[in-house]
Order: structure tokens, then sequence, then C-alpha cells
């Protein structure tokens, strides 16, 4: 799950990238059930409005009036600004959500959360791991929740492996 701008992700199922017919498979920051506000696509409640960057830039300024960047969002969670950590434990809430019912759908292992607002995963990992124990998923294996290592590379490194295994066969 990438939080960057908006929200995207990737679904590798069995060691394989897993696109679907139309290669929308994994695109889990357009999913609905995450309130009521309108999301860049159009729709309503998705994903993508509360843990994106945009979104938790957007859901602070509804708060407080104060239109800031997520940057800035952050540090003040940090100084103990409430609604700047009620936006933040909300985005926790909604990715651990949305790694629940994947998990739950497809019995994933692991989730890797990459993109810049992962920089902030002290202000989500209290969120998340509250969400992930209260409702366990069916299987009753935990889920394992990993930042990405790869950083702002992430998107070329995986668009150059899926050109090897595509293109070259590799
Ligand atoms: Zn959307």
């Amino acid at each position: 799950m990438t939080l960057g701008t908006g929200v995207g992700g990737a679904l590798v199922l069995g060691g394989t990238l897993f696109g679907g017919p139309h290669g929308a498979a994994g695109e889990i920051g357009h999913v609905p059930g995450f309130g009521d506000t309108v999301c860049t696509c159009g729709a309503r409640g998705h994903l993508e409005t509360v843990a994106g960057a945009r979104g938790i830039a957007d859901r602070y300024a509804e708060r407080t009036g104060r239109r800031i960047g997520t940057h800035e969002v952050a540090t003040a969670a940090r100084t103990g600004d409430r609604d700047a950590q009620d936006v933040f434990a909300t985005a926790g809430w909604g990715i651990a959500r949305a790694v629940l019912l994947t998990a739950g759908i497809l019995d994933v292992t692991t989730v890797v959360i990459g993109g810049g607002v992962a920089r902030s995963w002290d202000l989500l990992e209290p969120a998340v791991t509250a969400a992930l124990a209260a409702e366990p998923p069916v299987s009753g294996a935990a889920i394992r929740v990993e930042q990405s290592v790869l950083g702002a590379d992430a998107v070329a490194l995986g668009a150059a492996a899926q050109v090897r295994r595509v293109v070259l066969g590799a």
C-alpha cells in the first residue's frame, strides 16, 4: 500500500503480481466505506480521503480551518495537537480496515506500507495495531504490517521488475 498524495497499492499473490483483467487490482485507495467525503475520483468515502497526504491535510483543514501540508500536520500531532493526532488516528484506522478487508478476502500474510505518509508511521502505527488486534482475521494468523525500505525508489524498481518479468521473461 502506497500512502502518497493519494493511496495506491498492488497485490502479490502466490509470489506473482496480480493486476486483474483491467490492471486495477490492488487499487485500495478507491474502495468505499471510509466516510462520506468526495474523493479525487469523484466517488465518496474512499480510503484515499482519509489516508492519503491530500486527505490528511484536507481533513485537518476541515477540523481546524488551518490549511497546512501533511508534514506540518504530522509535526503538529507530535507536539500535542489533538486535531492532528485524530486525523492521523483516522488514517491509521482506515489503513487497518483496508488491510483487514484484503486479508479477509485473499488471506494475505504481509502488508508493506510505503509512500511519503509512511514516514509518519509513528503516528499511524498505534491506530493500525489497535484496529488489527480488535478484529483479527478469521484465519487466526496475525497479519504482518511492515514499512517499505525502498522509499522513493519503490515505483521505479517495481516497474523495472515488471519489465524484466513481462518483456525479458527473467
Ligand atoms: Zn476514489
